[in-house]
């Protein structure tokens, strides 16, 4: 079907895992796509890759995994769910359709008893970083800090007052937290 083949050697947890909801709920109608595990998803439980067709561009599709799934409670009907999610989007692009959430989706994923959203995301417990520009120390928090400075430093620089220097100052860098679509 793909001209650069998945490659013989599969996770063998991730490929069983695949064939019994390919049996099961697929006709055992799915070729396996590429089946790994990655170890860097927090938030989403899985992704879907779709593979590409055009014939100077061919490479086939991957289901991920979040590895951390292993570590859960409930941990092999988590790793099933979502598995069994990931191949409802590989089923609509093998069939050429929309493969996202669309209502096709939506039945599929009913019949099947899956989850639309991850149970169990690893989200940050904050929102907001920020960050002392005195002694760099850094603040999390959920909500936005008004107009605050750095206590430790105010207090050894300023004699305990509100100092400017000292402001604390949101950090950029530190992305919002994620939705927990997958
Ligand atoms: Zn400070
Ligand atoms: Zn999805």
């Amino acid at each position: 079907m793909f001209l650069k083949p998945v490659p013989k050697f599969q996770d063998p947890e991730l490929l069983a895992i695949f064939q019994e909801i390919n049996a099961q709920w697929f006709d055992a109608f799915l070729e396996p796509p590429i089946l790994r595990w990655n170890s860097r998803l927090r938030s989403a439980a899985g992704r879907f890759f779709p593979g590409s067709r055009k014939w100077a561009v061919e490479y086939p599709p991957a289901i991920e995994v979040a590895s951390y799934l292993r570590t859960e409670e409930r941990s092999l009907e988590l790793i099933r769910d979502t598995m069994a999610h990931e191949m409802i989007h590989y089923w609509l692009w093998v069939r050429r359709k929309p493969y996202g959430h669309t209502g096709e989706f939506l039945e599929k994923m009913r019949q099947m008893g899956v989850s639309r959203y991850n149970q169990v995301p690893r989200l940050r417990p904050y929102k907001y970083l920020y960050r002392c520009p005195g002694c760099q120390k850094e603040f999390k928090t959920r909500k936005k800090l008004g107009v605050l400075a750095c206590a430790d430093c105010c207090k050894a620089h300023a004699g305990g007052r509100f100092d400017a220097r000292f402001r604390l100052l949101l950090d950029p860098v530190a992305p919002p937290v994620e939705a927990r679509e997958r």
